[in-house]
């Protein structure tokens, strides 16, 4: 019996073995555009900050280029 799986991305069926790598995702694309999905505001997760501006301070980071714009 075969397993089968649905692409998140796209719901095209993925068969699920060794050889569907990008499985659950039917290919790198699909999976890159779920990754992609997780940075915006698709999937928000509320985090908190693991230290604070003070703690970047006293571990040496450059303000002025942590907080670049593009
Ligand atoms: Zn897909």
């Amino acid at each position: 019996m075969t397993t089968r799986v649905k692409c998140p991305t796209c719901q095209t069926e993925v068969i699920w073995n060794s050889e569907s790598k990008f499985r659950p995702f039917c290919s790198d694309r699909c999976k890159l555009i779920d990754l992609g999905d997780w940075a915006s505001e698709k999937h928000v997760i509320p985090v908190e900050p693991e230290f604070g501006y003070e703690t970047l301070d006293v571990e040496g980071y450059d303000e002025s280029s942590f907080f670049k714009e593009d």
